[in-house]
């Protein structure tokens, strides 16, 4: 891929010329102590000279000697509740004299261009596509977004000590799925297209020179660096084992651990699972629908005909961890899990699941992930 480098000070350009082109620019930035993507309107509010430290059941922002703006790597979420929403009206009905009128809920959606994607953010949204697109049943909220969707993607240039997307194939380069993609240096950027929408962007920017030989090679040995990561997933040969070992008493030690919140599920970028609400005016003359995201982790979640199919967090655990690990790869060809370690510092209880993974293939309770 030919790249080509703009100083910081034109980062603004993108943005505008985004916005002229009639997307909504959404992007990172700061809010109640953790990186968020919202709607950007300039690129000051992009966390400038903010990195992060996330271990597990801990993340925290600290100021950086460096003045970048993508010095971190995963926030509490990315992209998913852009497609996936956490509350998506799903239709309404109204009494009226003709009897009782069903409406779905429009799909329409304005076109969203997001910035400071990861290599684990597209994988996990190649899983998503699967899921809510390539399925059975396709989703049209999902689908109506996506299809107006503008991808910049951001090559990491640092590991957290919970990523490890290197042992799952996914990061810690973007490969696939972008319009754009950039290397943030200590100047400017580094910018390569990656599709048709791409090229019709970048032509309306002003850049600088193609990339010189030195700033290709910083690219190259920041990414270098981001492989150096702690954690390391078993490989997918070895996962679908897990499902040979329902009765290992793993079940239970992390189960006296887990508090069944939710937080993993509701962090990790491939999880889709939903539950359905519907509401009703005082006079019951108006009702609505609606899905609303749920976990694995919830007891009703397993409710079915009367009975709870997991009525202890054992078995939710090991519901949550068998899916996303062994069974999605008979699903969806792949695991569930991108290694992006948001379930890992969002768990209050920094529950991990690399090493509880680890010890239910090795047998050895406790043993360490850091290998
Ligand atoms: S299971 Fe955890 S590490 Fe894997 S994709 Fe989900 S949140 Fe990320
Ligand atoms: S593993 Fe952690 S985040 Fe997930 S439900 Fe249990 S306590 Fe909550």
């Amino acid at each position: 891929m030919t790249k080509h480098f703009f100083a910081r000070q034109y980062l603004n350009q993108l943005f505008n010329v985004l916005t002229d082109l009639g997307y909504q620019v959404v992007g990172p930035t700061m809010k109640d102590g953790a990186i968020v993507f919202t709607e950007l309107a300039r690129v000051e509010q992009l966390p400038w000279g903010w990195q992060e430290v996330a271990k597990p059941g801990h993340y925290q922002l600290t100021p950086s000697r460096k003045n970048r703006c993508f010095a971190w790597n995963t926030g509490p979420q990315a992209l998913k509740p852009w497609l996936f929403k956490p509350e998506q009206p799903l239709w309404q009905a109204e009494q009226t004299e003709q009897g009782l009128c069903f409406h779905q809920a429009p799909a329409k959606v304005p076109p969203i261009a997001v910035v400071g994607l990861r290599g684990c953010d597209l994988a996990a949204l190649k899983l998503q596509d699967q899921h809510f697109i390539h399925g059975p049943y396709p989703d049209p909220y999902y689908q109506a977004q996506r299809e107006q969707l503008f991808i910049i993607a951001v090559n990491c240039a640092q590991s957290a000590e919970t990523c490890f997307c290197v042992s799952t194939g996914d990061g810690p380069a973007a490969t696939h799925s972008f319009d754009l993609l950039l290397d943030e240096l200590e100047d400017g950027y580094l910018i390569g297209v990656g599709s048709e929408q791409g090229q019709a962007v970048f032509q309306q920017l002003t850049l600088g020179q193609q990339a010189t030989i030195d700033q290709l090679d910083i690219a190259q040995q920041q990414l270098a660096d981001a492989s150096q990561q702690q954690r390391h997933m078993p490989d997918e040969h070895s996962l679908l084992k897990l499902t040979e070992n329902l009765e290992h008493p793993q079940w239970q030690d992390v189960a006296d651990r887990c508090l069944a919140c939710g937080n993993c599920t509701l962090v990790c970028p491939t999880c889709f699972c939903s539950k359905q609400e519907s509401t009703s005016d005082i006079k019951l003359q108006q009702a609505e629908q609606v899905r609303l995201w749920d976990s694995c982790f919830s007891e009703q979640h397993g409710y079915i005909a009367g009975k709870l199919f997991r009525p202890e967090i054992r078995h939710r655990y090991r519901q949550w961890l068998l899916h996303k690990l062994a069974n999605w790869q008979q699903q969806y060809g792949r695991s569930g899990c991108v290694g992006c370690g948001r379930c890992i510092s969002w768990c209050p209880v920094g529950i991990d699941l690399v090493a509880e993974a680890q010890t239910l293939l090795e047998g050895s309770p406790h043993e360490s992930a850091h290998r």
